[in-house]
């Protein structure tokens, strides 16, 4: 099931599901008890938001060994991880702004998991049950500021430098499906989640040692290599095989 978070007409926000390219409204808690309505509502009418709200965005840094080495950096023999803050979010279609202090802001594409029971010291095998689902995100960075600041908080925590969707995929298979990024139609980063160094479970039983994850939080899981600069007037499709594609512009 592929679940969005989306406008109403009333100017809330609701949870609907998806049925082939209509949308039927989710009522009641998507991560507890809930009702799904009927389909009628076709997609492309409803305005998109970003597909849930997190407490907390955890992501993991190197994750994958050719871009731990594009940048020079040895591969971590644990994960390392550094938060975004849950105000970057931004939904799909909506525009990554360059902010002034930065002059090297880079696009990372990658595989979302986004927790739906809460997870304290679970194990790898035990993972599973704690991830609602997975979706498609950008890990926008200001690599120059990566650089100079030491601590990424500042680099990786801009407002709109979490754009995070379309929808949230409760069937989807991470472990062999291909991530690909994309500027302006070409093609910047290839690889498949396969080639993890630590995969979602792994991921999971590792955060969870450290931190309770609640429902809604989410997981990224590192880059590919080929991170690259992005500039006014592009735009940057993240697009994950059997999963969707997240466009978002640039200005
Ligand atoms: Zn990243």
């Amino acid at each position: 099931m592929r679940i969005i978070r989306y406008r109403t007409p009333e100017g809330s926000a609701s949870y609907g599901w998806i049925l082939e390219d209509k949308v039927g409204e989710v009522q009641g808690n998507l991560f507890g008890e809930y009702r799904r309505r009927e389909a009628r509502t076709p997609l492309k009418e409803l305005k998109l938001l970003a597909p849930c709200e997190p407490s907390k965005i955890v992501c993991v840094g190197r994750n994958y060994v050719e871009h731990a080495r594009e940048l020079g950096n040895e591969v971590p023999k644990i994960p390392l991880l550094f938060f975004k803050p849950p105000s970057s979010i931004i939904a799909m279609g909506e525009s990554v702004v360059l902010p002034s202090q930065s002059k090297q802001v880079e696009h990372e594409g990658e595989l979302v998991a986004v927790i739906g029971r809460r997870a304290r010291n679970v194990t790898a095998e035990n993972a599973k049950e704690h991830i609602f689902g997975f979706a498609v995100g950008n890990d926008i960075t200001a690599r120059d500021l990566q650089k100079s600041d030491g601590q990424w908080t500042r680099a990786k925590g801009f407002d709109t430098f979490c754009p995070f969707g379309p929808w949230i995929d409760t069937d989807f298979d991470p472990s062999d499906a291909v991530v690909t990024c994309r500027v302006n139609g070409q093609m910047r980063q290839m690889a498949s989640t396969r080639d993890m160094v630590f995969n979602v479970g792994t991921l999971v039983a590792y955060i969870s040692s450290i931190m309770t994850l609640e429902p809604g939080d989410l997981i990224f899981t590192g880059t590919p290599a080929g991170v690259g600069e992005l500039k006014s007037g592009d735009v940057v499709d993240v697009e994950i095989e059997g999963l969707g594609k997240l466009s978002n512009p640039v200005k």
